[in-house]
């Protein structure tokens, strides 16, 4: 089961559906969020992916290589267009297994 809350940049807007610790765990598996450089956006990859890949994980959305790629959370984490801050928005949804 996992729970996700809505981010949002006090700067400038930018949303995210994000598990406050930075991963979670579905059916389908364990998934961690990543903040891509490349694309600038909060990407999910599953722990199967990231075996697959060989841990030399690529970005989902425009296949930015690791380089680009840094795990993150909402708390520490900061935005990923503006590098502004990140506030909780609403409410939270629950994904149940
Ligand atoms: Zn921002
Ligand atoms: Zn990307």
């Amino acid at each position: 089961m996992a729970s996700f809350k809505s981010y949002k940049c006090k700067e400038c807007g930018y949303e995210v559906w994000a598990e406050p610790q930075g991963f979670h765990a579905l059916m389908t598996g364990q998934y961690y969020q990543f903040r891509c450089n490349a694309c600038k956006r909060i990407v999910s990859i599953s722990a199967q992916d990231l075996a697959e890949m060989q841990y030399d994980p690529r970005c989902p959305e425009c296949h930015a290589g690791h380089e680009h790629l840094f795990t993150w959370n909402p708390i520490e984490g900061h935005c990923p267009k503006c590098n502004g801050e990140m506030e909780c928005d609403s409410g939270v949804v629950i994904m149940a297994d």
